[in-house]
């Protein structure tokens, strides 16, 4: 059934080949062998968990993520796709994204993905220098991004992004923009390309490199978005750009305050209760062993959704978008009456963070640079 929020399902794959440095995403480096059919039994009953307290609805898009999902086999996915149909049904034209990282990119496995309808693949490059990818401690090499690349072109995938990163400690600004013109010849549709951050409870939180000066991040910035729109990827997030056509449909669903099941060890979802219009956050159990007992919980916390806090996550989100955001889409997302949100808005077009529209309200160039100064206005 199709719920008036659009909706989309989240899974997480826990595990990978070694552990970068800079990452702080649920993801545990492999102890031994995989427990493949295990997890994938686990999704299972997790998402049976899910259905019965939320309601079977209309899954529009899917993202696998991780941790490494290109480490399990196509028909594990066969299995949990057909499992997962038996409880909910996929849109016609839904959207199915896979993460993989360029050294576990099998082709055989990704003749198996694309069979299966996984329509999307999504690879974690991160630069195409060799000398950068070390220092991030990446197992990849340039060459087998780009092997990976055409790989996944030659088993007909035909939407592919790569995830870029700049400000790579010791990258050049002449490093960043030879990332971007590879990049730009490749047969990919859509980029990620974000900045490098030092994160909490990471190898190099306790051991920080020296990070790009800000100067030239910010000029590195300037070329780049340049070189994308003229190549006509076109900026539509903070850090998305995409060619016509190709947004990341379930990105978007986030972004634009949909409903999401998180399934996976870690995975938080965001689901509405269509009849009371309660707004929910589910969180799962986060490390693979509790995961896989089948004797403990996964979902480990439902949380109703306050005025206050629907009010800030909803402008964490929009605030993420270029363009002009609606004001119906907040009471469509939020059953809050938009008169919540004047104050902090009038406040942040003062600071000319956000200018409004005759419909909406459109971030300004100010506000995109400062976009965390911009959401905090929303925090009460
Ligand atoms: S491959 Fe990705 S998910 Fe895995 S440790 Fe590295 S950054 Fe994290």
């Amino acid at each position: 059934m199709r719920t008036p929020i659009p909706t989309s399902l989240y899974i997480h794959i826990p595990w990978c080949i070694k552990k970068c440095p800079y990452c702080d995403f649920n993801s545990h480096e492999i102890n031994g062998s995989l427990p493949e059919e295990n997890y994938i039994n686990a999704l299972i009953e997790d998402f049976k968990h899910d259905i019965s307290l939320f309601k079977p609805r209309l899954i529009d898009t899917i993202f696998i993520g991780g941790g490494t999902p290109s480490l399990f086999k196509g028909e594990s996915y066969a299995k949990l796709f057909a499992e997962l149909q038996k409880l909910v049904t996929f849109s016609d034209d839904i959207e199915i994204t896979l993460e993989a990282n360029p050294a576990t990119v099998e082709l055989i496995y990704l003749a198996e993905y694309c069979k299966l309808g996984i329509n999307r693949l999504s690879l974690g490059v991160q630069s195409f220098n060799d000398n950068l990818l070390k220092k991030i401690g990446r197992i990849h090499s340039s060459s087998e991004a780009l092997a990976a690349i055409k790989a996944a072109k030659n088993a007909g995938f035909t939407n592919i992004n790569i995830d870029l990163m700049y400000g790579i400690p010791e990258q050049t600004l002449q490093d960043g923009i030879k990332d971007i013109e590879i990049a730009l010849n490749l047969p990919i549709t859509h980029l990620s390309w974000y900045q490098f951050t030092i994160e909490k409870n990471t190898y190099f939180s306790k051991y920080p490199p020296v990070s790009m000066p800000e100067d030239i991040a910010e000029n590195l910035e300037k070329l780049a978005f340049k070189l994308l729109k003229n190549a006509n990827f076109k900026r539509y997030e903070i850090s998305a750009f995409a060619r016509e056509n190709a947004l990341a449909k379930h990105n978007m669903n986030y972004w634009t305050f949909g409903d999401y099941f998180g399934i996976g060890a870690g995975a938080h979802g965001k689901l509405t209760d269509p009849n009371t219009k309660k707004i929910f956050r589910t969180q799962k159990t986060r490390l693979p062993k509790s995961y896989l007992n089948q004797e403990a919980p996964k979902l480990i916390e439902t949380k109703i959704l306050s005025s206050q806090d629907l009010i800030f996550e909803y402008m964490l989100n929009a605030t993420r978008l270029e363009g002009e955001i609606p004001f119906s889409l907040f009471k469509e997302r939020t059953f809050l009456d938009i008169a919540l949100l004047n104050k902090a808005l009038v406040k942040a077009v003062k600071k000319n963070l956000l200018k409004l529209t005759t419909n909406g309200f459109i971030v300004t160039d100010l506000g995109r640079r400062f976009t965390n100064n911009l959401q905090m206005e929303f925090l009460t």
